[in-house]
């Protein structure tokens, strides 16, 4: 084996360790040169009203887009970004993206709500209200067309996530819980919450169809919102029988594969023409 005496002593060397490092520092400074070229995408998933089959809204999804390595997805690359801090400059352009290209298909006749997904580190760095403000204003996007989702993961801190939550609605700006039910959701807290919508876990809706606990769960999660004046959405719809289960259970709202996998703009473009002419 190959020693190494380090300044701090260490004797040993571990050859998968040391693999792995290097890999994580080629992956950061690919990262760093991508967030400097723009070399991202954003993809539009569409929200659809599951009662009418109506398009409503489209959440925004990032995917690096690699040179020699293709399309690498958010699931990847957005954690080693919230590691780095590089998710503060990608977060910013990955808002300001999808807020001149919701303000263009306003501006073409399609009235739509684009939900842009702000990891917990956003929501902490400083400037956080003023750099929304700022793309707001560059887009001309009035703020009620855009919805933010977060995850519970930020209500560790809850009252200084309460107070962050408010100064961005106070603009105008809707908030969305994503991914709900599966960190630390307490229905003692929630009615404190500053939301406009709870977007039911898609963990939940993946048996809804034959498992009477997520039934209950998505039932409970309706009630709850209903009587707190929350909107709710189910996140990875691919089932028919999905659909069925949810409006049984009072859910309205509704996003996955079954209605459409993100579609990159171009092809969202075509969709909301498609969309219209229906
Ligand atoms: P998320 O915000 O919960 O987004 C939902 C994920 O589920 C997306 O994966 C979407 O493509 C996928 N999905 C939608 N419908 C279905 C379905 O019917 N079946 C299945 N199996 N999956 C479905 P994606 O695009 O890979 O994003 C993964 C996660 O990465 C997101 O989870 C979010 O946490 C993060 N992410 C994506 N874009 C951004 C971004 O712009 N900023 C930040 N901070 N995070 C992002
Ligand atoms: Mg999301
Ligand atoms: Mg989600
Ligand atoms: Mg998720």
């Amino acid at each position: 084996t190959v020693k190494s005496h380090g300044k701090n002593g260490y004797e040993f060397f571990d050859p998968t360790m040391e693999a792995k490092s290097l890999e994580r520092i080629l992956m950061e400074n690919e990262l760093r040169k991508a967030i400097e070229q723009e070399h991202f995408q954003i993809y539009y998933q569409p929200k659809i009203d599951i009662v009418t089959g109506k398009l409503t809204g489209m959440e925004a999804l990032v995917r690096w887009v690699h040179p020699e390595l293709g399309v690498i997805s958010p699931i990847r690359f957005i954690p080693i970004a919230e590691e780095t801090g590089m998710i503060i400059s990608l977060g910013e352009w990955i808002l300001r993206q999808a807020c001149r290209q919701n303000k263009l298909w306003h501006d073409q006749g399609f009235p739509l709500k684009v939900s842009v997904n702000l990891s917990a580190r956003q929501i902490y760095q400083k400037d956080l209200v003023d750099m929304i403000k700022n793309v707001l204003e560059e887009t001309g996007l009035p703020p009620e067309w855009l919805e933010l989702e977060i995850t519970e993961s930020i209500f560790v801190k809850l009252e200084e996530a309460t107070a962050i939550l408010q100064q961005i609605r106070d603009i105008g700006i809707r908030i969305s819980i994503d991914d709900f039910g599966t960190g630390y959701s307490s229905f003692s807290y929630i009615k404190s919450l500053p939301v406009d919508t709870i977007k039911i876990d898609a963990s939940f809706i993946r048996d809804i169809h034959h498992n009477q606990e997520s039934q209950a769960i998505v039932k409970a999660i309706v009630t709850i919102a209903q009587s707190l004046n929350m909107n709710v959405i189910a996140e990875g719809i691919e089932l028919d029988d999905q659909v069925a289960a949810l409006q049984e259970n009072g859910c309205d709202l509704g996003q996955g594969y079954l209605f459409s996998r993100p579609l990159a703009t171009d092809d969202f473009d075509r969709y909301l023409r498609k969309d219209l002419a229906q």
